[in-house]
């Protein structure tokens, strides 16, 4: 259960942020590294949002596709699925830091 803590902290930078204002619609990035549950986060925001200014809030979501790093043949690769495996060279990639975003890109309101 991931995703509570990390939502419960995005709202509050959120409401911090925005004092005041009612919040119309936002656009989260979410890097599939997290291994997030889209479902689960929009149910978290929905929780914590409840009798706040971004209390039914339109929520966008845009995914961003993993990133390994292979550091056999130093190449850098999109991760697919669960593959973890470097597509030049065959050895296990580690993750970089692309893929674990998890922030509002964009704010709409009032
Ligand atoms: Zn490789």
């Amino acid at each position: 259960m991931h995703e509570h803590h990390q939502v419960e902290r995005l709202v509050q930078t959120l409401l911090t942020a925005a004092p005041g204002r009612k919040i119309k619609s936002v656009r989260l990035v979410m890097g599939e590294l997290l291994g997030f549950d889209e479902t689960s986060v929009r149910l978290y925001f929905e929780n914590f949002t409840e009798g706040t200014p971004a209390e039914g809030a339109e929520v966008s979501v845009r995914w961003v596709p993993g990133e390994l790093h292979c550091s056999v043949c130093k190449s850098h690769f999109v991760k697919i699925k669960s593959q973890l495996n470097c597509p030049t060279c065959g050895n296990q990639g580690k993750p970089t830091d692309t893929g674990k975003e998890f922030f509002f890109e964009a704010v709409v309101t009032d």
